[in-house]
């Protein structure tokens, strides 16, 4: 089966192979500016970076994925400043809460974060290509690239040329600008006093690096060029595979990126362009600026589970706008439980001795076989989650109908439970662990069975409530306590 995406260049649906030939995929995402705590709809990105990246493993390829992180740029410098700390200082916590994040989250590492502010060398040697070969110019407060140089400026975003010859006369110092903004960029910026502590000096002048050749750098250094002390070996640039980020990325901030990789290289940039769509609320983009975003942690504090706020963003269409409730977030904790109980009784057929010497229904291996079949076959059209849970969700129905009637033996349990890490190896939102509590909540749980071995039920019913605060629904049932995530 061909897997399928939707390049943003060619806006059509292109079947997927690495350019080697071989299985490795080299893959580059854009990553967090380290100023704050990533918001949801950051998040949505890197989950639909995610879900590529383990459907990229499902179908057999391996992947080296490089994300980078933006530790200096306008935001990153004017808050360091108003606390009076280094840049390091500054932005540390707030990588240090990025990986926490994405551990929760359950997202998949990647191979390598490079960090801006340790790939200086590599921006100065691309920005020294471009000014030899005419695409970049100096002014006397910075290094701009000239957009009228590129002739295919402007085709990612599908940009008009005739628009883009009569816009293409401003410069833009600042990191980031609208789409409106048709205007050569700053590659380096000269260092004046606003700068205060932070700068590099180096053969192209006191200064810092603009936004955009930050992503040239970081992606030849780690996956398309080779580098070595004098600059890079021209012979030696493979384009990427994949390029993805959200929307907003594609103008100007990829727009840029093509054109500086492409003038220096002379060499096609990437090969598949992905890009995701927004998270909003109340219809509109989530985002630090507006001020309307929640934070992982702000709806960890409100009670729900990290693998539903996760099963929220991965199940709508990457391509597909998501406005965020938490009627929508209620929604899919309870589409998770139903998914997550048919484990939990899988895992207990599987354990009941009354049903290891069931042979097993010749149906049930063809189900079995038949959900994994529909499952990639929905992801191969460009990631259609909505088939492939579809799929997921019309096999657990029919499953917990035979485990009710008990129609199904030890050995279907597992076979079913294989086929479901193998769907999950994907979605990464079930647990088939036979507890899979955080500790703390998981020790709670413990006390309470003390107590209620002690027959301390006012003790029980304490930590009950307690439990139940933090999100843990627990019930007795004639077979001992059981525990889920409370429903919002
Ligand atoms: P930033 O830290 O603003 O550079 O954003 C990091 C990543 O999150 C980029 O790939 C953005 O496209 C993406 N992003 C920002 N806001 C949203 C949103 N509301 N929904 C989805 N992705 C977003
Ligand atoms: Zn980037």
């Amino acid at each position: 089966m061909v897997f399928k995406v939707f390049s943003t260049m060619t806006k059509k649906k292109e079947v997927f192979a690495p350019a080697t030939g071989e299985n490795m995929v080299r893959m580059y995402t854009c990553g967090p500016t380290i100023y704050n705590f990533a918001h949801i709809g950051n998040f949505r990105t890197y989950l639909f970076e995610d879900l590529l990246r383990r459907f990229l493993k499902f179908k057999g390829f391996a992947v080296k994925q490089v994300m980078n992180l933006t530790d200096v740029d306008d935001k990153i410098i004017r808050d360091s400043q108003q606390q009076n700390i280094s840049l390091r200082e500054f932005t540390d916590p707030y990588a240090t809460a990025f990986f926490e994040d994405i551990k929760t989250l359950h997202i998949e590492p990647a191979e390598v974060y490079p960090r801006a502010t340790e790939h200086i060398p590599e921006m100065i040697t691309l920005i020294k290509v471009l000014l030899e070969k005419g695409f970049a110019y100096k002014t006397e407060d910075g290094i701009y690239y000239s957009i009228k140089k590129f002739k295919k400026y402007g085709r990612l975003a599908h940009i008009d040329p005739a628009q883009l010859k009569a816009a293409a006369s401003g410069r833009v110092r600042a990191d980031e600008y609208d789409k409106e903004g048709l205007a050569d960029f700053a590659l380096w910026k000269f260092w004046d006093e606003k700068d205060g502590q932070v700068f590099w000096d180096t053969e192209l002048g006191r200064g810092r690096p603009g936004w955009h050749i930050e992503c040239s750098a970081m992606s030849a250094k780690h996956l398309t060029a080779v580098f070595d002390n004098t600059g890079f070996e021209k012979e030696n640039f493979t384009a990427l595979d994949i390029h993805t980020g959200g929307v907003d990325n594609i103008f100007p901030h990829h727009e840029n990126e093509i054109a500086q990789s492409e003038a220096c290289f002379g060499e096609k940039f990437v090969r598949y362009w992905l890009h995701s769509e927004h998270l909003l609320v109340d219809n509109k983009k989530m985002s630090k600026s507006e001020g309307n975003f929640y934070t992982l942690r702000d709806l960890i504090a409100k009670g729900f589970s990290p693998s539903a706020i996760r099963y929220l963003l991965l199940s709508t269409h990457y391509r597909a706008k998501l406005n965020f409730t938490f009627e929508s977030l209620g929604a899919a904790t309870a589409g998770l439980d139903r998914l997550q109980e048919c484990v939990r009784l899988l895992l207990e057929a599987q354990e009941n001795s009354a049903l290891q010497s069931r042979p097993s229904l010749p149906v049930f291996a063809r189900l079995r076989d038949g959900v994994l079949r529909k499952f990639e076959r929905a992801l191969d059209d460009d990631l259609d989650i909505s088939k492939a849970l579809a799929a997921l969700f019309s096999f657990v129905s029919t499953t917990n109908g035979l485990l009710a009637k008990g129609n199904l033996g030890a050995s279907d349990a597992t076979q079913a439970l294989d086929a479901l890490k193998k769907v999950n190896s994907v979605l990464g939102v079930l647990s088939f662990a036979h507890n899979s509590l955080p500790s703390d909540l998981d020790e709670l749980i413990h006390q309470r069975e003390l107590a209620r071995n002690k027959k301390d039920w006012q003790a029980s019913d304490c930590l009950r409530d307690e439990l139940l605060a933090k999100g843990v629904l627990v019930e007795d049932t004639s077979s001992g306590s059981r525990w889920k995530w409370a429903k919002k």
